[in-house]
């Protein structure tokens, strides 16, 4: 089988995952329909692995190497003789459902495809699939250079051969993969965005100010980060689309997006990767997509 793999979607989860892949041999082809956010998700990964040479992690020759094993375009026709495509782009069911219609006519009919999708269904992604026993879910965390876990979701008909196949595959890039079955925001998702959701009704409602809100949760619970400053490393616009899945898909008033969360996706302010969300980086420079 080749080492090369497409990563479709080029933005905070698409530049991570080219990274990691890259960092352990594998030839990747970074797609973007935005040649800016190709030209960003370069940048960030260029970044990201100088942190790294800096901290004496790797050294500048690794550095070296595993940037020139990302190729970029903004037409997945340069991947057809991939052995895995993996679709990081924006969370919208159509969109993805486009973007696999046309994979599935270029990739090899061996390759596997994987979307990194928060929350949407991996059995209706699968449906417009001629082959969908080669399609699951593996679902990178955010910052995916560092987060260890890599939630895989198999749907109903994706193959035994494929799953285990991905599972020995994540245990190569050095993380762990966890199995889970399909359903709206699988596990990760629908444990964590119903509780970020609930920090902005907190907010919204006057209980506690952002500071006090996120220093709770940090102290109190043992959390690396606040619920607010967490979505707006995810993006908020990421957040709010998860909602939307979880609410529509168990049809339960206790997934109603926050309207605070809605507004401010609506104004623009999708936080770190536009330099403002519930906190303001913009002195910091805005970092990510
Ligand atoms: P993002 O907005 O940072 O990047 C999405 C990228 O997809 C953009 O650069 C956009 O130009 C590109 N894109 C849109 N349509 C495309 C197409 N047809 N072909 C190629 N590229 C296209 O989003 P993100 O945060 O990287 O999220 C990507 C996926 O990963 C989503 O499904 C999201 O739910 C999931 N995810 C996000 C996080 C997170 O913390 N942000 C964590 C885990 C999973």
């Amino acid at each position: 089988m080749s080492e090369r793999l497409m990563v479709i979607g080029a933005g905070t989860m698409g530049n991570g995952i080219a990274q990691v892949f890259a960092a352990k041999g594998y030839e990747v082809l970074m797609v973007d329909v935005d040649e800016k956010a190709l030209a960003r998700g370069m940048k960030t990964i260029s970044g990201s692995l100088e942190r790294l040479v800096k901290k004496e992690r790797i050294t500048e020759e690794e550095r070296n190497t595993t940037l020139a094993r990302i190729q970029t375009s903004s037409d997945p026709n340069d991947g057809a003789e991939v052995f895995l495509a993996i679709e990081a782009a924006t969370e919208n069911q159509e969109i993805k459902e486009k973007i696999f219609a046309q994979l599935a006519g270029i990739v090899r009919e061996d390759a596997w495809l994987a979307t990194n999708t928060s929350s949407i269904s991996i059995d209706e992604l699968a449906s417009g699939l001629p082959n969908p026993s080669r399609f699951l879910g593996m679902h990178f965390m955010n910052p995916v250079p560092m987060m260890k876990l890599v939630e895989i979701i198999r749907g109903k008909a994706t193959s035994r051969e494929v799953e285990e196949g991905v599972l020995e595959l994540t245990r190569k890039l050095g993380k762990i993969p966890v199995l889970v079955n399909d359903a709206p925001g699988f596990v990760a998702n629908r444990i964590l965005m119903p509780m970020i959701n609930e920090a902005c009704f907190t907010l919204e409602e006057g209980v506690g100010e952002k500071e006090a809100i996120d220093t709770i949760m940090k102290l109190g619970m043992a959390h690396p980060m606040g619920p607010l400053e967490l979505a707006d490393l995810i993006g908020l616009d990421v957040c709010l689309s998860i909602m939307e899945v979880l609410h529509e898909g168990f049809d339960d008033e206790k997934y109603r997006p926050s309207p605070l969360l809605q507004r401010l996706v609506a104004e623009g302010k999708l936080g770190r990767k536009t330099g403002e969300g519930f906190y303001d980086y913009r002195k910091e420079g805005a970092s990510g997509a």
